[in-house]
């Protein structure tokens, strides 16, 4: 079986920068500020398992990578103390981690000794999860210096290690000949990060971004490595893919791929709510991946966006209407009104999968930039119930919202996953950085939607108490005995685990 690492000049440009100038424009940037643009980078090829490159990182060089929106000019400008003192914020700006102890591994060895030696340790990932599932007051690890990506063509699948982002991942694979089934609406996030939240795309039959993973990586409490794998591992997998970083740090994950493909999107304008009544699933199915934004306002969604997969023997038509909406003639941004430069192209305009079915491209600020995000699961079949009791409160949402977005997500096996056994409707809220006035409206929002057991993205913002979240995963005793397992002190444990998993 032929395995090739994949390393790309970004990988090589990173080390090159550290050492000559420390700089923090790199591939750690790439991955954690938005507002890095990346390379256009070739691909060479080495045997598996060189992991030749020794980078070495310093917090105050990281720091300097990752600062948000404003610190990577400002930072130069800084004294090493000042730089040193920088609030470490996740990409929105409304969590400033707990801890100043960053732990920035090269390679695996180093990742085991840190986890071993540490006390108490959460991994953080690309930092765009709104809550504080990723902050600990005491260590923090991010492994986004290990971004190395083996492709196996013959089995179709490809393992990355634990610093890799879908940004890096997509036009790789695809080069190769390769695909994900679906991205979420950004290409920004890493994917050990992603698929411990059970971040999901859209599509009647797209399972979440978790569904595709056939074998993890973790390195566990005590610094020993495990695998597990869909194949030979039945349960221990099944609990351990959407981990919630509690298991451990994932070190390396590996992806089922499909063939690649094409896909085209074009936006619909001003769908109205009576539609989905009896066509909710003839509407999201219009497409491989449909998403609808509303405003709350005139009992409509302002936007549809059809993301449709080419069939190269089929010809790529869209009809000017669609359920009484009327197909945009200029290119949309989810939020009205907001530039369009940053969304991928529309109007029927075919590009490859991984530049089409995230909303946001890879060199641009995704969404509005400074934000908030909440989204709640609801069983499919309760959909429309759904919407039309979020609707009541319309007068409330809309004035500290941007944008909602309702997506599908198809069942899945996973444990802690949002989807566990249950056809998906997601209902994602975009806010405005009004903290105090959303906390507010959360708790009428949770209520509306309390009579469809609705599950709250992990990595999003909720009110809901933790005993009711705890009723919604009929697997959580068994998840935590395998926590207990591999992590017996708690190593891993935050706030947010202790609050949302263990308290009632
Ligand atoms: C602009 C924007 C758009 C978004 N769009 C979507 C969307 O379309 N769909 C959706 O579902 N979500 C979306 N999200 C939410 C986001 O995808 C999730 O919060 C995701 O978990 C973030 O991944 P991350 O790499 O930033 O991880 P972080 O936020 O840094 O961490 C998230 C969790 O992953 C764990 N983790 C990270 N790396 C590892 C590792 N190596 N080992 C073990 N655990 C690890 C952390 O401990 C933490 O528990 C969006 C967020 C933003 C900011």
């Amino acid at each position: 079986m032929r395995a090739l690492v994949l390393k790309s000049i970004v990988q090589v440009g990173v080390r090159d920068r550290i050492q000559s100038d420390g700089c923090g424009t790199s591939a750690v940037a790439h991955m954690l500020n938005p507002h890095f643009r990346p390379r256009v980078y070739a691909v060479c090829v080495s045997l598996a398992g060189s992991k030749d490159m020794p980078m070495k990182m310093t917090k105050r060089e990281f720091l300097k990578g990752t600062g948000a929106v404003v610190a990577g000019s400002m930072m130069a400008k800084l004294s090493p103390a000042e730089q040193h003192a920088a609030p470490r914020e996740n990409w929105a700006g409304n969590i400033t981690y707990s801890t100043d102890n960053l732990q920035m591994p090269a390679k695996l060895d180093e990742v085991r000794t840190m986890v071993k030696k540490a006390t108490k340790l959460r991994a953080l990932g690309s930092r765009h999860s709104f809550n504080t599932i990723a902050d600990s007051k005491v260590e923090q690890i991010s492994l986004a210096a290990l971004h190395d990506i083996v492709i196996n063509e013959k089995a179709s699948t490809v393992t990355v290690d634990g610093g890799v982002t879908y940004g890096l991942l997509s036009p790789t694979i695809d080069a190769k000949g390769f695909a994900l089934h679906n991205l979420a609406s950004l290409p920004h996030i890493s994917v050990a990060g992603a698929i411990a939240t059970a971040t999901h795309g859209s599509g009647l039959q797209n399972g979440n971004l978790a569904t595709p993973v056939s074998a993890l990586e973790i390195v566990t409490a005590n610094g020993e490595v495990v695998h597990l794998s869909r194949e030979k591992d039945g349960d221990a997998f099944l609990g351990a893919v959407v981990g919630l970083g509690a298991l451990g740090v994932v070190t390396r994950v590996t992806l089922n791929m499909l063939p690649t493909y094409e896909v085209a999107q074009s936006v619909y304008l001003n769908l109205s709510f009576n539609e989905l009544e009896h066509n909710l699933e003839a509407i999201f199915g219009a497409g491989y991946s449909v998403s609808l934004f509303t405003d709350w306002q005139k009992h409509q969604a302002t936007q549809v966006w059809i993301k449709r997969k080419l069939d190269p023997n089929q010809p790529n038509v869209w009809e000017p209407e669609f359920h009484g909406a009327t197909m945009a003639m200029e290119k949309m941004h989810p939020i009205t009104g907001h530039p369009a430069e940053s969304c991928t192209d529309q109007m029927g305009i075919p590009g490859p999968w991984y530049d089409r079915l995230p909303h946001f491209r890879i060199g641009f600020t995704p969404s509005s930039g400074r934000e908030l995000q909440t989204e709640y699961l609801v069983p499919r079949e309760h959909a429309y119930e759904a919407i039309l009791a979020v609707e009541k409160l319309r007068d409330q949402i809309t004035p500290l919202l941007f944008v909602t977005e309702l997506r599908t997500v198809a069942a899945d096996d996973l444990w802690m996953s949002t989807a566990y056994q249950r056809p998906t409707l997601a209902i994602h809220f975009t806010w405005k950085p009004m903290w105090p006035e959303v906390k507010a409206l959360l708790p009428q929002i949770e209520s509306a939607l309390e009579p469809f057991a609705f599950r709250p993205h992990w990595g999003k913002l909720f009110t809901l108490a933790p005993a009711t979240l705890q009723s919604r995963y009929t697997k959580l005793a068994a998840f935590k005995e395998m926590v207990a397992k591999y992590d017996p002190t708690g190593k891993f444990r935050n706030e947010f685990l202790e609050q949302n998993l263990y308290s009632s």
